[in-house]
């Protein structure tokens, strides 16, 4: 049964000549394929006839197929991960060789493994036959690598270099190209690197998906445009004329609805104008097929999917068009819809902002908290002889508002610049309602010198959500994810993607009225503050063997606040998505008048500028219990 991989290698030098099965991949998951109860929310037997567009997907993966490389762009959940999945199984099945699986990291990896490729083997009987229970110590079965008889599957991620150059490998599978980085371990692009072990297979297989990410820097844009650009076509009910399905262009069949009600969302048919009810959904889909609209490079089949064909159950256009409405007035959030519902590539509106013209929008708040708040966050950066720290309100649809600088004088060694901040973060601001209201959650850098101190200042107020932060090197990843607690402290450490902070940033910035994403900023700050948001630029660099990569760089030296503003939309997010949505209802309460706000007369300074250096902290409110 476990063969070693010295053996396995042999084998697949000396290739096997016996002819490919002829049973495709999507008939073998009609036949075999069994979904858990733990990884499906549609647990049974898999049936392809429930999602027809995966159809062609998964038979251009089987060994008869003459495509060597099949790329798939598409929006999130429409199952494409399914289809790798389903090549998997055929593969330790029906088709055993050397087979390795991509992940944007090995923690992604490990994950995938444990959650997704684990239960399908359990639930599947020829699979659990062929791959030994994970229980015994040689298995050959661990959360990396799955031997088979005849075969063996990696799963590893795009930043380990180790895990790409390990052997020979006839089957790839590359999920979620745009999120790898840029290069690993100084050797290239990791896409590059892994298909190079394909190289010695005359019949491989090259498997590339991706939800899409930016115009120009997209991998699997990229791939998708060399290839032949297949769409899939549904057939008009009522005139039956045959084109793909889009968002609102005219000129192919697009989804409309009436003026205010998304939920009324539905398909005008490009030929006869006709509107089609989503019911007709399902035949439409049966009856559709793929059709290439480019001639491609004569090797890569490429498939565009988008979530307007999820089948009914799954994402309707209703919840698409409400979704739509909710995030259209915001760049940063309307790229993720457009990447992850329609599956296309967000095009940036130029790549920095001029601090200039920020000048004309600074706006005189009634409060220190102005309607419209409904939590206060705080973001602290270390420099070498002091502190720099924000707080800031944010609302529905992360509509934000500055509500305090200050810079603490001090050596981030001793001990007395922290006591300072411990009487920043305490204080309470007053909402233009009369209530006071107090920072939620607040976060430390700690990716300078002085991480030791920020760990041990956090650790001792993670109760009251002070965590460290610290920016991160993979791009196309969310701000915020799942924290770590590797460290001497066992402190829950965030690590931030920075490059999304920044995008979202300046793609706010170029909001140009108060609403959603709308940042807000207040009269007292000064040219330089404005100089410091605006201080970075988005470039494009080429890198080799990977082409067009976006990077910032800086435009002068202080960029403190930038940072601040996006360690700050970083404690909001550590709060979760939930809370998030719920803002709205918050800021109501806030602004709900205290009856007895009257009887509070006592002169509460504003934050002062000095020059030159700063703001001087507030003097008034400050509570000690912080530091308890
Ligand atoms: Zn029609």
């Amino acid at each position: 049964m476990s063969a070693t991989v010295a053996d396995l290698c042999a084998a697949a030098f000396g290739e096997s000549l016996a002819p490919e099965p002829l049973l495709t991949v999507s008939s073998w998951a009609d036949e075999f394929r069994l979904l858990s109860s733990t990884a499906s929310s549609e647990p049974g037997r898999w049936r392809t006839a429930r999602t027809p567009y995966l159809r062609d997907i998964m038979d251009c993966l089987s060994p008869s197929h003459p495509a060597e490389r099949v790329v798939v762009m598409s929006g999130a959940q429409i199952g494409k991960t399914e289809c790798g999945n389903n090549w998997i199984g055929y593969v330790i099945h029906r088709s055993p060789g050397p087979m390795l699986m991509v992940q944007p990291t090995v923690e992604i990896a490990k994950r995938v493994s444990k959650q997704r490729i684990a239960p399908m083997i359990a639930a599947t009987p020829v699979l659990r036959e062929r791959v030994a229970e994970s229980r015994s110590r040689d298995s050959g079965n661990t959360v990396q690598v799955k031997e088979f008889e005849g075969g063996l599957l990696i799963i590893t991620g795009a930043n380990s270099g180790a895990g790409l150059r390990s052997m020979p490998i006839r089957f790839l599978f590359m999920d979620e190209v745009d999120e790898y980085p840029g290069d690993v371990d100084g050797q290239g692009d990791p896409v590059a690197l892994a298909e190079k072990r394909t190289a010695t297979f005359a019949r491989r297989k090259v498997f590339l998906t991706s939800t899409p990410t930016i115009k120009g820097l997209s991998r699997i844009e990229r791939e998708y445009l060399e290839s032949d650009q297949r769409r899939f076509f549904l057939g008009c009910p009522e005139c039956g004329h045959p084109d793909y399905l889009v968002w609102r262009d005219v000129g192919h069949h697009r989804i409309e609805w009436e003026e205010g009600s998304p939920k009324t969302a539905h398909m005008v048919c490009s030929g006869c104008g006709t509107r089609i009810d989503e019911r007709y959904k399902t035949e439409m889909l049966e009856a559709g097929e793929w059709r290439p609209t480019a001639q491609g490079d004569g090797h890569t089949v490429g498939f565009h999917l988008s979530a307007l064909y999820s089948p009914l159950g799954w994402k309707s256009w209703a919840q698409c068009a409400s979704e739509f409405v909710r995030v259209k007035e915001d760049p940063f959030r309307l790229k993720t819809w457009v990447n992850t519902v329609l599956g296309e590539t967000w095009e940036e509106r130029g790549d920095s902002v001029e601090a200039g013209s920020l000048m004309a929008r600074l706006e005189k708040f009634p409060a220190e908290v102005p309607t419209g708040v409904g939590v206060l966050v705080a973001a602290v950066d270390v420099q070498g002889d002091r502190l720099e720290a924000v707080v800031k309100g944010y609302g529905a649809g992360e509509e934000s508002w500055l509500v305090a600088f200050t810079q603490l004088h001090g050596d981030p060694a001793r001990e007395s610049v922290w006591h300072d901040l411990d009487r920043f973060l305490a204080q309470s601001f007053e909402h233009e309602s009369g209530q006071k209201l107090k920072v939620e959650c607040a976060v430390v850098d700690s990716g300078g010198a002085h991480t030791e101190h920020v760990y041990r200042y956090c650790k001792a107020r993670q109760g009251r959500r002070v965590f460290p932060v610290k920016g991160g090197t993979i791009a196309g990843r969310p701000l915020v994810e799942r924290p770590s607690t590797h460290n001497r402290y066992r402190v829950k450490l965030f690590v931030l993607c920075v490059d999304t902070g920044k995008d979202s940033v300046f793609s706010r910035l170029r909001i140009p009225a108060a609403g959603p994403g709308y940042l807000h900023l207040p009269d007292w700050v000064d040219e330089e503050y404005l100089a410091q948001l605006t201080a970075e630029k988005a470039i494009r660099k080429y890198v080799k063997g990977r082409g067009a990569v976006r990077e910032w760089v800086k435009l002068r030296e202080r960029n403190e606040a930038l940072d601040l503003e996006v360690y700050a939309l970083a404690a909001l997010h550590i709060l979760g998505p939930t809370f998030v949505r719920g803002l709205g209802e918050r800021a109501a309460q806030f602004a709900r008048p205290v009856a007895e706000a009257a009887t509070q007369t006592e002169e509460q300074p504003r934050p002062v500028m000095r020059r030159p250096g700063g703001w001087i902290p507030r003097r008034t409110g400050w509570v000690n219990g912080w530091r308890s």
